[in-house]
């Protein structure tokens, strides 16, 4: 149920150090917890999952060792359903009649809370707290024969946003929702072995080649024969997640064909054409704000510079419990760097503002650097709904642009001046044009159902959002 990254592996040789790998190059889709299942030659599945980070639960070479086999899954976790205990922790496993079966999620499901009743009533007993256990329970009381077709009998029960990798004897399977709201790509090994992945840095970083984005409602089943495509959806128009090219993937991915790094430089140069204001420098909140005010200051003909440093050495500042903390956290994160700013007409750029607490304390450390003027531009509209499809964004209660007016909110930041994206805009930037993004998060306008608020509470969303940002 989260924002997540999942990683799965076919004939791959070492296939959890791979998964390992490959899971570390997606560490930023989730740092909660981390999960491998591999399957080997005699058809045993070795599973090892922990809280933390990748690096935390397989650093150690007889981790690795001990999940043996050519095939694996893996998964980041981030949880924006469910608790941060280890029975949450994925890939979910289970021994059906015919044979393990483990899936690793990435995204929400809308209608949990109403399945899990469900099945509750009939007699299912979950064993964790995340929505992702739906699918289990699904599978297992399906009335079709073969794995895939049970998978396709719960697929077509749920509702809301899935990439999922999968394992079992027979198959590496990986599936996207109808609307492919969250990523998935396929990849080929030097070896003939196959990967999937949530984004393209997880297939470079174990030199996988990149073969194509899985489509949207499509189901992959990889084995010895090769690829099989199923597509039990019919064809449907796509809703693939904005947010994941503003903000969430890594800058070295290619989604659907095009370098995220390259659609963020395009966003800030439209920034700038929206929203330009005479300064002296352009500097980006690390590290998210770098390529939109690479494009911005490009096209604005500014000075782009590094006026805030970031210490990689600080996690994130979303992790830490008080307001007290939250506050350090974000000194403890960013420093500003003096001479740059000092003086200046600063055009601060980052890619968005949801509780404004990061903000309005980067703002005001500019500030105590001398910077004579400081102009906010968000790489992105005004994040005014909740993602009720795995990004974790707070409830609307909580989500200042929600809460404000732009005067208001300019006065609360302590800016000079504010500047946004405009829906059009962002839409005009992407690669495949207006059409085929989940923007909801912005425009209110949701391509699925979503589940009232009082259900989304109870599942226990509220827990681990990213309060910093
Ligand atoms: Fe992405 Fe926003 Fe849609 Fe969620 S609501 S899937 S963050 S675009």
């Amino acid at each position: 149920p989260e924002e997540c990254g999942g990683f799965g592996v076919w004939s791959g040789g070492d296939a959890a150090a791979l998964a390992a790998l490959g899971l570390h190059a997606l560490q930023h889709r989730g740092q909660e917890a981390a999960g491998i299942v591999s399957l080997d030659e005699a058809g045993m599945f070795h599973a090892h999952k922990g809280l933390g980070l990748v690096g935390d639960n397989f650093g150690e070479a007889k981790v690795i060792a001990s999940l043996r086999g050519e095939a694996a899954v893996g998964h980041n976790r981030y949880a924006t359903t469910g608790e941060t205990a280890l029975r949450n922790v994925q890939p979910l496993y289970a021994d059906f009649e015919f044979g393990g079966f483990a899936v690793g999620h990435n995204g929400n499901l809308t209608n949990a809370q109403a399945l899990k009743r469900a099945l509750v009533r009939r007699g299912c007993l979950f064993q964790s707290t995340t929505d992702s256990e739906v699918f289990v329970h699904l599978i297992a009381i399906s009335l079709y024969s073969t794995v895939l077709d049970r998978l396709i009998d719960a697929l077509k029960q749920v509702q809301g946003a899935y990439s999922l990798v999968a394992l079992h004897n027979g198959a590496l399977i990986g599936a996207r929702d109808p609307l492919g709201v969250r990523p998935l790509v396929l990849g080929r090994l030097a070896n003939g072995g196959w990967v999937l992945a949530s984004e393209t840095c997880a297939l470079d970083i174990v030199s996988a080649e990149f073969v194509r984005d899985v489509e949207a409602g499509e189901i992959v089943v990889i084995n010895d024969e090769g690829v099989r495509s199923v597509k039990p959806f019919g064809r449907q128009a796509g809703r693939f997640c904005i947010f994941e090219y503003i903000y969430f993937a890594r800058p070295d991915s290619v989604m659907e064909g095009t370098p995220v790094y390259e659609t963020r430089k395009r966003i800030g140069v439209e920034l700038s054409r929206e929203s330009g204001v005479p300064a002296d420098v352009v500097v980006p909140v690390p590290d998210s704000g770098v390529p939109a005010a690479m494009g911005y200051a490009a096209e604005a003909g500014i000075p782009f510079e590094l006026g805030i440093i970031r210490n990689h050495y600080v996690g994130r500042t979303f992790i830490e419990p008080t307001d007290q903390i939250r506050h350090l956290g974000v000194k403890l994160k960013h420093s500003a760097n003096r001479p740059i700013l000092e003086g200046k007409r600063v055009v601060l750029v980052d890619d968005s503002i949801v509780r404004g607490t990061t903000s309005r304390k980067i703002v005001e450390m500019v500030r105590q650097a001398g910077a004579k003027e400081v102009h906010m531009r968000i790489s992105s509209p005004p994040t005014t709904h909740s993602c009720y499809y795995g990004i974790d964004t707070p409830r609307r209660e909580e989500l200042i642009a929600a809460q404000m007016t732009h005067e208001e909110l300019t006065r609360h930041l302590g800016v000079d001046s504010l500047g946004y994206l405009s829906i059009d805009s962002m839409l005009s930037s992407m690669p495949e044009g207006p059409k085929g993004y989940c923007h909801a998060c912005f425009s209110g306008q949701y391509p699925t159902a979503t589940p009232a608020e009082p259900e989304l509470l109870r599942a226990g969303s509220a827990a681990g959002l990213p309060r910093g940002r």
